[in-house]
C-alpha cells in the first residue's frame, strides 16, 4: 500500500527526487487545524498557525470531542484568556517572514500574536485580525490589512488575496458578520480572538508553484475561475457536506490540481499526541471524492510537522 502510493507520487511528479535536498524545493508542513509552514530555503510562511491546541470550546454543531473524557488539560471556556502554549511553538517554529490569517477564529489566530512578537514576521490578513494583533501590540509596519482582491508583488513570491466564505457549521446556521473592534488590550478572551471577521483564500505564487490555501470548508465558486494551482489545500472537515458537490465543484474550477492536501479536518482541540483516528477514519470519504472528482490528482493526508516536499515546477 505504501509503496505503491509512492510509485504513484512520484509518477505525477510531485515528491522531490532524493538528490535535491528539502532546502532546495518548496517544502510544506501540517500544525493541525488550518496551519501550515511553506518555505524554501529561508523564506518562510505560515498559514494559520495554530499549535496550542487547546482544551477549548468545539465549533458550533460539532459533536463532542472523541478524547474529551481523556483530556486532563484545563478546559478554556468562551471567557477564559486566551493563552499560547509557547514552549510547543518554540520546538516547531523559529522563524517566519510572513503569516497568512484566513478568518479571525480562534483556531487561526490565537497563536499569531506570540508568534509576531517572537519572529517579527508580516501578518497578512483582515481588519478583524490586525486588530487583534494591534490589542498585543504588534507594531503597524507587521501588518498588513486585506479584504479580498488585492494582489500583492513581495520579491520572493506574489499573493493574490481571494475573496472567501467561512464553512456551513450547525448545519448551515453559522453566520457571522461580525468583526474584531480596535481599541481592544491585550490578553484577550478567547471570545475576544473569535469573530470571523470575513474569511479569505490565498494563492500564493512561490518558486514555480501555485499554492492556493483554503481556512475552511467553503469557497465562492467564480472567484475560483482563472485560477490554476498545482497545489491545493482544501478544507475536508465533516461541514463540507452541507456544500453542494463541493470537491467536484471545486476540482473542475481549478482545473484539476496535480496535488490537494485536506486541511482544517483533525481535532484541533485535541493535544498533539492524542489519537486523531476518528478524523483520519472520516477524512478517507474527501480522499475518496478528490480522486472521482479528478483522476490526475494526488491525495496526499498530512502527519502533523512531516515535511512534504514539491517537485521542481515544470
Ligand atoms: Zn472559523
Amino acid at each position: 500500500m505504501l509503496r505503491s502510493a509512492v510509485v504513484s507520487l512520484v509518477t505525477v511528479g510531485i515528491l522531490a527526487t532524493g538528490a535535491r535536498s528539502q532546502s532546495a524545493v518548496v517544502t510544506l508542513k501540517y500544525f493541525g487545524a488550518a496551519g501550515w509552514e511553506i518555505s524554501y530555503g529561508t523564506t518562510v510562511l505560515l498559514i494559520d498557525p495554530y499549535l496550542s491546541r487547546l482544551n477549548g470550546p468545539r465549533p458550533p454543531g460539532a459533536p463532542p470531542s472523541a478524547q474529551h473524557d481523556r483530556d486532563t488539560r484545563p478546559a478554556f471556556g468562551w471567557a477564559d484568556r486566551a493563552v499560547s502554549d509557547t514552549s510547543t511553538i518554540d520546538s516547531h517554529v523559529q522563524r517566519a517572514d510572513f503569516i497568512l490569517v484566513t478568518h479571525t477564529h480562534y483556531d487561526h489566530v490565537l497563536d499569531v500574536p506570540y508568534l509576531a512578537a517572537k519572529t517579527h514576521a508580516t501578518v497578512i490578513g483582515t481588519e478583524s485580525t490586525e486588530n487583534v494583533l494591534r490589542a498585543y501590540r504588534i507594531a503597524e509596519d507587521q501588518l498588513i490589512t486585506v479584504r479580498g482582491g488585492e494582489d500583492y508583488e513581495f520579491g520572493t513570491f506574489s499573493l493574490k488575496v481571494i475573496p472567501s466564505i467561512h464553512s456551513a457549521l450547525d448545519h448551515k446556521h453559522y453566520f457571522s458578520s461580525a468583526t474584531a473592534p480596535r481599541g481592544m488590550t491585550a490578553p484577550l478572551t478567547l471570545e475576544q480572538m473569535h469573530p470571523e471577521g470575513g474569511t479569505l483564500a490565498y494563492l500564493i505564487r512561490f518558486r514555480g508553484h501555485q499554492i492556493l490555501v483554503f481556512g475552511g470548508m467553503n469557497y465562492i465558486e467564480r472567484e475560483m475561475e482563472g485560477l490554476r494551482p498545482d497545489v491545493a489545500l482544501v478544507g475536508a472537515g465533516a461541514s463540507r457536506k452541507e456544500i453542494h458537490d463541493y470537491s467536484g465543484r471545486l476540482m473542475r474550477a481549478l482545473h484539476l490540481p496535480a496535488l490537494v492536501l485536506p486541511t482544517h479536518w483533525d481535532d484541533f482541540t485535541a493535544p498533539y499526541g492524542a489519537s486523531q483516528q476518528t478524523s483520519i477514519d472520516a477524512v478517507q470519504d474527501f480522499v475518496r471524492e478528490i480522486r472521482v472528482a479528478s483522476q490526475k490528482t494526488t491525495v496526499i493526508v498530512p502527519k502533523y510537522f512531516e515535511p512534504i516536499p514539491l517537485a521542481a515546477p515544470k
